[in-house]
């Protein structure tokens, strides 16, 4: 399928893009244009206007600042995934980057779209909320706690711009998904990061957005192993079925898939 006609612009910074946004009833930015491409092919979406951040410089980066790893929104996954950086302060972030799609989408997509799309299937939603990442935009800051609100849905207002991701280094963790085998998204993913003082777990995949499951961060802070949760059951309420796995099969995921995140984070 061809998509509809538009008008492509490539603006050379992050004001000259929001200005261009300002001007059109129907614009839409691209980076990576790993999900916004195909969803016009299908004609799901026609913007008139395709506004490319994805060129401008300014965007990509990774770099260490303290207690931090800060991340451009404009950072392609393959990026992420070969980061010295990366790999030094959170490896689960690079293998979480590594496991995305194919070599393709990893070398075009970017993190800034792919929180910004907020697929119900992707894995950084699962990074970002698991590290109590902040999301910096043109306008704010933005918690993680905060950013994602539902399927496809985030805090972002029209025309609003991710510029960058700041990621507390946890003292350790892990991720681990089961993935489809076809598109490599998560049937269920789960991101577990222990802190200082506390430790959190978010889940991707299973409900129409990424969410937090308590009960488990609780009994990890006690002791974090995978012992503790293994009573901690996940239900089926609320979580997807589709042709791949039922609501069922999901809840049942999310504890093996936790355990494994927690086994990788003790490596
Ligand atoms: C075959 C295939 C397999 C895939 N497998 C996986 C997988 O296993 N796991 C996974 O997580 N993802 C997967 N993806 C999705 C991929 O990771 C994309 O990179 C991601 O969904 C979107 O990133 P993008 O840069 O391509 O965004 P685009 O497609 O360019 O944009 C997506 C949306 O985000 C908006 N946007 C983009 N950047 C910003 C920004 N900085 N600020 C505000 N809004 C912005 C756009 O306006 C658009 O609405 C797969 C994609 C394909 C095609």
């Amino acid at each position: 399928m061809y998509t509809a006609p538009f008008r492509y612009l490539r603006p050379n910074t992050l004001a000259e893009a929001q200005a261009l946004f300002r001007d059109s009833s129907d614009a839409r930015y691209i980076a990576g244009g790993q999900t916004l491409i195909p969803t016009m092919k299908q004609r799901l979406a026609a913007p008139s206007e395709l506004i490319d951040i994805g060129r401008i410089a300014s965007l990509a980066f990774i770099r260490r600042e303290g207690a931090n790893l800060i991340i451009g929104a404009g950072t392609r996954h393959a990026d992420v995934a070969a980061s010295g950086d990366v790999r030094g302060a959170i490896p689960a972030l690079a293998s979480l980057a590594r496991q995305i799609g194919d070599p393709a989408v990893r070398h075009r997509g970017t993190l800034g779209g792919s929180i910004a799309n907020n697929d119900p299937a992707a894995d950084y939603p699962a990074g970002v909320l698991g590290l109590g990442a902040t999301v910096r935009t043109t306008n704010r800051s933005i918690a993680a706690d905060e950013f994602f609100i539902g399927m496809f849905a985030t805090a972002l207002e029209p025309g609003e711009i991710v510029t960058e991701i700041v990621f507390p280094v946890p003292r350790r963790a892990g991720y681990a998904k089961f993935p489809n085998p076809a598109s490599r998204y998560a049937t269920v993913g789960v991101f577990v990061a222990a802190f200082a003082n506390l430790v959190r777990v978010a889940v991707t995949g299973a409900a129409p957005c990424v969410f937090r499951i308590p009960e488990m961060e609780a009994a990890l802070a006690k002791n974090f192993s995978p012992d503790s949760i293994a009573n901690i059951a996940t239900s089926p309420d609320g979580l997807n079925t589709d042709l791949f796995a039922s609501a069922e099969y999901r809840a049942h995921l999310v504890g093996i898939m936790a355990k494994r995140a927690i086994e990788a984070a003790m490596l």
